[in-house]
């Protein structure tokens, strides 16, 4: 694709883990990606990667869960790197606890985040792609959308996000927008390190537990989510729209 009709994606959550995987793999697709975080200064590794392959990026630093600031950063993209059709919202966070103990603020903050968040990025950024009669939005979800212990907060948001997404599929179709879900399963990243701290337990052994109960006998990594959202915001899945796929090295129960 020529510099002048390239691509311009938005990936959230990007400065690290699955995010800094999907920024990588869809700039060595050729499109110019705005690799977007919470602190902007955390992105530099992202961006610079990107660019050391010869690819586009732009650093933006936002909040995700709070609209003025989802709003500026699109506005910003737009400015910066051109106007974006291509919206991966990946941005997600667990504050697991059982049903019991759960606070207000472990439920609030995880929603907020996981499912306002993407509702407010799709918000902005939607004008773009209906503008350009294309665009294409993916929606990270979870297996546990299908329900997992310790995890009522963040279980409801990923079904939330899956609702999302076929709706999205249903009120965008007619500007050419598709709207996917991913639903990844154990991913190597600092989110799945940190589960295995609070499960006092070490990394590798966390892998090795899972490795064995995942059909294809590993655990995932971002590569893995990276390859189904590289497909689903391609030029040849246009005929995708409303789907959840899981990425899980198996079917899930
Ligand atoms: P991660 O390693 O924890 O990375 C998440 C990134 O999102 C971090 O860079 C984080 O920034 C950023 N972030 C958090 N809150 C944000 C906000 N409000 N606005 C903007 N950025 C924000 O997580 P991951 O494992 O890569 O997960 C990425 C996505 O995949 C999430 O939606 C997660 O739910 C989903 N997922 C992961 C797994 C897995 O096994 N890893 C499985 C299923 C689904 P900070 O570092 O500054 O907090």
């Amino acid at each position: 694709m020529s510099q002048e009709t390239q691509r311009v994606a938005i990936v959230t959550g990007a400065a690290r883990g699955i995010g800094a995987g999907i920024a990588i793999r869809l700039a060595a697709d050729g499109m110019a990606v705005a690799v977007l975080d919470l602190n902007e200064a955390d992105c530099a590794g992202t961006v610079k990667e990107i660019e050391n392959a010869g690819g586009k990026a732009l650093a933006v630093g936002a909040d995700v869960s709070k609209t003025d600031e989802a709003n500026a950063a699109v506005e910003r993209v737009a400015v910066e790197l051109g106007e974006p059709t291509v919206l991966v919202n990946n941005a997600g966070i667990t504050r697991d606890a059982m049903l019991f103990k759960m606070t207000d603020e472990q439920w609030d903050t995880v929603v907020a985040v996981n499912l306002r968040g993407p509702f407010v990025m799709t918000r902005a950024a939607q004008k773009y792609m209906s503008g350009q009669k294309w665009g294409r939005i993916v929606n990270i979800s979870s297996s546990s959308a299908l329900g997992n212990r310790g995890q009522a907060n963040y279980a409801a948001t990923k079904a939330g996000v899956e609702g999302f997404t076929k709706t999205l599929a249903k009120e965008l179709g007619k500007f050419g927008i598709t709207a996917n879900a991913v639903g990844p399963h154990f991913i190597a990243t600092d989110m799945t390190a940190n589960m295995a701290t609070s499960l006092k337990m070490s990394f590798e052994d966390l892998v090795a537990t899972y490795s064995k109960q995942i059909p294809v006998g590993r655990v995932g990594q971002p590569a893995d989510v990276a390859a189904a959202v590289s497909f689903l915001v391609g030029e040849d899945a246009g005929f995708v729209s409303g789907q959840v796929l899981y990425v899980a090295g198996g079917p899930l129960n």
